[in-house]
């Protein structure tokens, strides 16, 4: 994640590129701000930017050997410690066995919170915890040189959600730090941290984002006209997340139901001109309209899926969704539909990387074609 890719806060990302300017990064910072406002998107650009091979005053370059691992968040020197459940194993739960969610979730949205993150891991009513154990890992992991990097980067995410003993050995840790290690602490709420660990790290408070920043962003993620993303910024109280809620909650399904029977219809005919030209419409409608499309589609493919294995009770369906999926349903049964889902979750996993929304759709199309065919 870059600098550039932050949504306002220009007032924190020229703090931190002016500490590494003057060679006076802290070791332990935390990242203070509400839900929202971007805390944890900052750590992140902060990281790449440090580890970036090819850095200019502004930013990281995005395109090196360490900014491209970094992207990615598989860079070997840098780690994260995030709340995580018990699993069925009976095993102690520790951030690295939740590492592929994990990267999955931030990629998909860095600005996630901590009920999406445990949405995310299907555990809505469990408490995510960093345990005591983590405190052990983080110690293990950190022991190590670095790998590639000039410094090993620790970025913890909630530690709100920290128990003592494991703050007890992260307090250690930050005491008597490992040499070029630095931690990023990325909290919410000052009043569930220990004391201990707030008086020695270095506060970062990260403030709401501005109305015009916010204004700029949802023009430009969204596609929408002056007059609504205004409405939109001035109501969210510089929180993005809000703002996103608010938009989610105004987009037209009628517009994803219809986009999904032109697609699926397209698809199985295969006719590649047809297809080009539903793909360029669907390009227009902005990175976080086609996410949410294709998590739309990712649904009705699961629910078709419901109603081919004769459980119309059980499938959630509006009304118009159920006289579509009537007939369609009979093309989604156990062969494909997880084939379908993949398919259609990796499309999703491009468009959140930026990727070329005409050639992920149409490809998508060609997948389906034979998909549907099966
Ligand atoms: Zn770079």
């Amino acid at each position: 994640m870059l600098f550039a890719d932050i949504i306002g806060q220009q007032v924190t990302i020229n703090h931190l590129r002016h500490t590494v300017k003057e060679n006076r990064i802290s070791h332990a910072q935390l990242l203070l701000g509400g839900e929202g406002y971007g805390a944890l998107p900052l750590a992140l650009a902060f990281a790449q930017y440090l580890m970036c091979q090819n850095r200019s005053e502004t930013d990281a370059c995005g395109t090196c050997a360490a900014c491209r691992k970094v992207a990615k968040y598989q860079h070997p020197d840098l780690h994260f410690v995030f709340p995580v459940i018990p699993d069925k194993t009976n095993d102690i739960p520790v951030s690295d066995k939740y590492i592929a969610p994990w990267r999955q979730f931030i990629l998909k949205e860095p600005y996630g919170t901590y009920t999406e993150w445990m949405a995310a891991l299907n555990a809505e009513k469990t408490q995510g915890l960093i345990r005591a154990e983590e405190g052990r890992e983080i110690i293990r992991k950190l022991s190590m040189k670095s790998f590639e990097a000039e410094y090993k980067i620790m970025i913890i995410w909630y530690p709100e959600k920290m128990n003592a003993e494991a703050g007890n050995k992260l307090l250690k840790l930050i005491e008597e730090p490992p040499e070029k290690t630095l931690f990023f602490l990325v909290a919410e709420n000052s009043e569930f941290i220990l004391n201990t660990i707030l008086s020695r790290t270095q506060l970062i408070k990260i403030g709401r984002i501005s109305e015009d920043a916010l204004f700029v962003a949802l023009k430009n993620r969204f596609q929408l006209n002056d007059e609504k993303a205004r409405q939109i910024a001035r109501i969210s109280d510089g929180n993005y997340v809000q703002a996103k809620e608010y938009i989610n909650s105004s987009v037209d399904t009628q517009q994803n139901y219809d986009n999904f029977i032109q697609m699926m219809r397209l698809s199985y005919a295969g006719k590649i001109p047809e297809m080009i030209a539903w793909v360029d419409e669907v390009a227009k409608l902005g990175r976080e309209r086609q996410k949410a499309f294709l998590a739309y589609s990712l649904r009705m493919v699961r629910e078709n899926l419901v109603l081919n294995q004769k459980q119309k009770q059980m499938a959630r369906l509006s009304a118009d969704e159920t006289s579509f999926a009537e007939r369609f349903s009979t093309y989604i049964h156990p062969a494909n539909c997880g084939l379908l889902q993949q398919e259609l979750d990796k499309a999703f996993m491009h468009i959140a990387r930026y990727a070329n929304a005409k050639v992920v759709f149409l490809d998508l199309c060609f997948k389906q074609n034979r998909l549907l065919r099966l």
